[in-house]
């Protein structure tokens, strides 16, 4: 049995709309997150909607560690006679607004427009408890065995996933043998068929500070005798990034990328061309980083880049008097290679930007890393699995493609379980906009990718017939 649209909107769509309200920012964005009680309240509702599946044996949890973000766990038993499990992932936790939505549209207000709902958190990653519960469901609704499923839905993932070690450790028995992840918050260039996760980008972040005065001098009597921190800060990010480039030069922070890498970006340029970069708000007359579309995929997905995303000590434009200021401090964003070690990566940086400073400045760095994933070999079975499923719910076979983001969560489990297979998927395609203004979630392509979770889970039940 396969799920509709009209059933998704009669059974999920009450209760995502109602999470969409929730102002469940992850904890990196709100610190107060605990006394707000918003996370609570959102994995309260999820958990009230799972209770109200039917299973013929399952149980829904909501698990609590001292001090860390809780964990929704659902465990569906088996309705076959395989010890495995297939653990679904997916998280809770939302990014801020980010900016001023479009005309209409709201954060925390869902708005549908045709097949489409608008809010903060619905594609990243909102509808992924009622994807995977509904996968299961309608496994055991058309009588399908499968084995064990353990649905995680945490709410750290957009601060880094810091809290999902320690539940690991936690549920590690929960969990029991683990051969199969499937993971429900990764990205699609496309809303026409399967796309299937292959490798993601690790991160290391850094804030530098530069400190040059204990306290703010008029630019009259300082400029010319103290040296500015804010051009220490140039020469000190010299030695990370070529300016004129974008090419980072820190060798820890390179990788070998693999020849498959290279074929899949040429495959991806081949049909794509340069419309696969049409959806991004360039302005116009702006010349792209890297020679074409196979570099420019390569540099998305398989090299290290640098985004400043934020900076402190600078008072807006309209507020800036002349003022030699005492410090700058710029946020400094790498994503990685997938094969990098991304606290290595950490420690070159903290150390590039500390050594030898020029003037004698005063330096102070703090950071975070997080590494990146590539898939290992994919069984036979599973190869089968996805291109009948991608067939049968989009209408055409499925593809490959790396993704230039981090989920933290999939280098963990690697870890963790090396001899699992993955599939890393998800509904962020075109213009849904995570992390943006004008979040979307397309309807049809979560009901797509709903039943091919189902149909893969329904494969992995028959993975040893197959082989
Ligand atoms: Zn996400």
């Amino acid at each position: 049995m396969s799920l509709t649209l009209s059933e998704f909107e009669r059974i999920a769509l009450p209760t995502l709309s109602t999470y969409a309200t929730i102002e469940c920012l992850s904890p990196a964005f709100d610190e107060h997150w605990r006394e707000r009680g918003h996370i609570d309240q959102a994995i309260e509702l999820l958990a009230q909607w799972a209770r109200l599946r039917v299973f013929a044996q399952f149980d829904v949890d909501i698990v609590r560690l001292e001090g860390r973000t809780p964990v929704l766990v659902v465990t569906v038993e088996a309705t076959n006679d395989d010890d495995a499990t297939v653990v679904l992932y997916g998280h809770m936790d939302k990014q801020p607004p980010l900016g001023d939505w479009s005309e209409g549209l709201a954060p925390y207000e869902p708005v549908r427009r045709g097949d489409r709902l608008y809010a903060r958190g619905v594609a990243d990653d909102g509808y992924s408890t009622f994807a995977a519960l509904l996968a299961l469901e309608s496994l055991e609704k058309g009588e399908q065995p499968h084995s064990r499923c353990v649905v995680l839905i945490e709410a750290s993932e957009e601060s880094g996933s810091p809290d999902l070690d320690a539940y690991l450790d936690v549920l590690s028995e929960r969990l029991g043998h683990v051969e199969l992840m499937i993971c429900l918050d990764s990205g699609a260039l496309t809303y026409d068929r399967l796309w299937v996760t292959s490798s993601l980008r690790g991160l290391a972040s850094v804030d530098v500070t530069v400190e040059v005065l204990t306290r703010g001098q008029h630019s009259g009597s300082a400029s010319g005798i103290v040296p500015s921190s804010f051009r220490i800060l140039r020469q000190l990010l010299d030695r990370l990034e070529d300016a004129e480039t974008g090419v980072v030069l820190v060798p820890e922070l390179h990788g070998e990328i693999p020849e498959a890498a290279h074929h899949a970006a040429q495959e991806i340029a081949l049909e794509f061309g340069e419309s696969l970069h049409f959806g991004l708000p360039v302005v116009e007359n702006l010349a792209l980083m890297g020679s074409d579309v196979t570099e420019r995929i390569l540099n998305q997905t398989w090299r290290p880049t640098l985004s400043i995303v934020g900076m402190a000590g600078l008072p807006p434009p309209e507020i800036a008097g002349n003022v030699l200021r005492p410090s700058t401090t710029a946020s400094l964003s790498f994503r990685l290679p997938p094969n990098v070690n991304a606290a290595r990566a950490q420690r070159a940086l903290e150390d590039l930007l500390t050594r030898d400073v020029p003037e004698g400045a005063l330096v102070s760095v703090r950071g975070h890393s997080a590494d990146g994933w590539s898939s290992p070999v994919v069984a036979e079975w599973l190869v089968t699995a996805l291109e009948q499923s991608s067939q049968k719910y989009f209408g055409r076979g499925f593809s490959y493609t790396g993704e230039g983001g981090t989920i933290p969560f999939l280098a963990s489990l690697a870890r963790r379980y090396p001899n699992v297979q993955f599939v890393a998927t998800g509904v962020l395609g075109p213009d849904s906009n995570a992390h943006g203004v004008d979040e979307m979630l397309d309807l049809p392509t979560t009901i797509a990718v709903t039943n091919a979770v189902s149909s893969i889970v329904a494969a992995f039940a028959h993975r040893k017939d197959a082989q």
